[in-house]
């Protein structure tokens, strides 16, 4: 986003990109059916998620590791190609509400955000018309509406969940993803293939690669150098930045870009470690970080998953489900928290369907009434309950602690020679609590369609089902902006406090996480960083 708009207000830009090219129109698998795949389209050591999936990176990069203090479980996952995780994310672009910038002043815990909502609706209103998002007007308190597309109809199985959602008074309303269900801006509609993750070959849906940095590219303004690991930022004698060092990853060589403005956007926790390895004497303890901050307050989503089997879907008339590649529905938080034993929502995603199946499809058929058997029966009944199964994620809002964080681990460094990142964190009764209600929701949503889930509720020392920290890959917080120079390392525009020329412009400054998953927030956050940037150059303050 920040070449996007700095290059199209007329300056140059050098995108410095750790991983290997990619565009959708030319590297995406759309429409590649799973037994084209000796495969079947099973995951492999650089695509987790499949080998049809448009992400190049996972949990395990080879030669750059990350350590976990002792006790600490957390997954940190990371992408090595242009356009990063967007090329293959789930596109649910949901707005902050006005109440997630002012988190402490609602229930005393976190921090506020130095801006609030209304400083930020005009850029989400520009992301919505350059990027496209589709959705319904609700006019819900705490999760605004957008410039909406019109969104999909439901799917048989999302119906059915909507009238248990009704029943039990959730709401539950149409999704809100970066697709185009209408051309715009130059883009083709969706055609409902189903297959969002792989990259859109028609470009009908977001990822930065074709949407934000083609564009930039084609001003002739941007220069994109791929295989490009940044170790550090440099300053110059005034203490200003002044570039750049990174590793060719060609050559393993050194190599320097100056540059009179600095935007890092590697990622929350990787900008983190730029700026912690970025070591002088004038400052020993990593740039922009004489409050202490950088890498303190990290947060991700917390989740958990339940999934049913819906007898009454057995059996059902074999119909096209074809549609986005993501649910037609979700509930968002629908809760007084003053009611309840944890502090903050969660949002509920729906999954299920008649997806194009690939290899691992229905695993666990034993299961399923017959439990399990050989053959034409087994082969029978993978079609007869293939659609009977719906599933429900939450994803909620930690909030930020003194336990999580990532700091430099002072013995380990990656293939390059650069210092790693070490993780802490700790779950609390905050998240525990929200998790054990997601669990005793999704159940009750189920029994209500009258369905049966297989596995028992996790108990209390299973931490209700929590997922690992980090493993919901919503990390934020990293870089904290704020309005006080001693517990913040930005400022209101994203500026580090310390150094004017230098700006982080990725879920790094994010105060607070949300009930909603954070990227639509950081494209509006980083397109107002940059347009302050554009008016700062112009003006000749920076
Ligand atoms: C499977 C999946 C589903 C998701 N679904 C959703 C969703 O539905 N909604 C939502 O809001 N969010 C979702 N997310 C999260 C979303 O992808 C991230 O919030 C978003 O991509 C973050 O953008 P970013 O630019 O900060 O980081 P990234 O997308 O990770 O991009 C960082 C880029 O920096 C590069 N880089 C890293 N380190 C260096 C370095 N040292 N030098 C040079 N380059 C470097 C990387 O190669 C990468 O290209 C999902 C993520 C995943 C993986
Ligand atoms: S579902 Fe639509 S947006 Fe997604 S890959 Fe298919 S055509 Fe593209």
């Amino acid at each position: 986003m920040a070449a996007y708009v700095l290059t199209r207000a007329g300056a140059n830009v050098v995108l410095l990109e750790a991983g290997q090219p990619w565009d959708n129109t030319r590297d995406s698998a759309m429409l590649r059916w799973a037994y084209d795949s000796p495969r079947r389209g099973a995951s492999i050591p650089e695509r987790p998620f499949g080998e049809f999936d448009a992400c190049i990176g996972g949990w395990n990069v080879p030669g750059e590791p990350y350590t976990r203090a002792p006790g600490t479980q957390f997954d940190w996952w990371r992408a090595r190609m242009v356009g990063g995780r967007t090329n293959h994310w789930g596109r649910i672009s949901l707005r902050f509400g006005p109440d997630d910038f002012r988190g402490r002043s609602r229930d005393g815990l976190g921090d506020d955000w130095p801006i609030s909502y209304e400083d930020l609706k005009p850029y989400y209103d520009e992301v919505d018309r350059a990027i496209g998002v589709f959705g319904s007007a609700e006019g819900l308190p705490n999760h605004p509406d957008g410039i909406f597309l019109p969104p999909p109809v439901p799917r048989c199985y999302e119906l059915l969940v909507k009238r248990a959602a009704d029943r039990l008074g959730i709401t539950c309303i149409p999704s809100r993803l970066s697709i185009l269900t209408r051309s715009l801006n130059g883009r083709a509609a969706c055609h409902y293939c189903g297959q969002c993750s792989r990259g859109c070959a028609v470009n009908a849906n977001f990822s930065s690669t074709n949407v934000l940095i083609a564009p930039a590219l084609e001003t002739g303004r941007l220069t994109l150098i791929t295989g490009a690991m940044v170790r550090e930022v440099t300053l110059d004698a005034a203490g200003r930045a002044d570039g750049v060092v990174y590793i060719d990853k060609a050559t393993r060589g050194e190599a320097r870009i100056d540059a009179r403005v600095v935007v890092l956007a590697a990622s929350a926790c990787e900008s983190a470690r730029i700026l912690l390895n970025s070591k002088s004497s004038r400052f020993p303890d990593g740039l922009a970080n004489s409050s202490g901050v950088v890498g303190k307050y990290l947060t991700d989503t917390t989740g958990t998953d339940v999934a049913g089997f819906i007898p009454k879907m057995v059996d059902h008339v074999t119909h096209n489900e074809d549609g986005v590649g993501g649910a037609h529905l979700y509930m968002p938080w629908w809760l007084d928290n003053r009611k309840l034993d944890f502090p903050r929502g969660y949002h509920i995603e729906i999954w299920g369907g008649l997806y194009p199946p690939s290899y691992g499809f229905m695993g666990g058929i034993q299961s399923y009434p017959p439990g399990g058997g050989y053959g034409r029966q087994l082969k029978e009944d993978y079609r007869r309950y293939y659609g009977a199964t719906v599933g429900f994620s939450g994803r909620g809002e930690q909030i930020p602690s003194a336990d999580c964080y990532c700091e430099i681990d002072p013995d380990a460094v990656d293939q390059w020679g650069i210092p790693v990142l070490r993780f802490h964190w700790k779950w609390n009764d905050h998240e525990l609590n929200q998790i054990r209600h997601m669990q005793e929701t999704f159940r009750s949503l189920i029994s209500t369609m009258g369905g049966e889930v297989f596995d028992p509720m996790p108990s209390q020392a299973d931490g209700y089902g929590i997922s690992n920290g980090g493993s919901i890959i919503h990390e934020l917080g990293t870089v904290r902006m704020g309005s006080d120079p001693g517990r913040s390392a930005l400022n209101s525009h994203c500026q580090a406090w310390d150094v004017k020329n230098l700006f982080v412009a990725d879920g790094g400054p994010f105060v607070s996480q949300a009930d909603k998953n954070p990227t639509w927030t950081i494209l509006a956050l980083s397109m107002r960083t940059s347009d302050y940037i554009a008016q700062a150059m112009k003006r000749g303050e920076l």
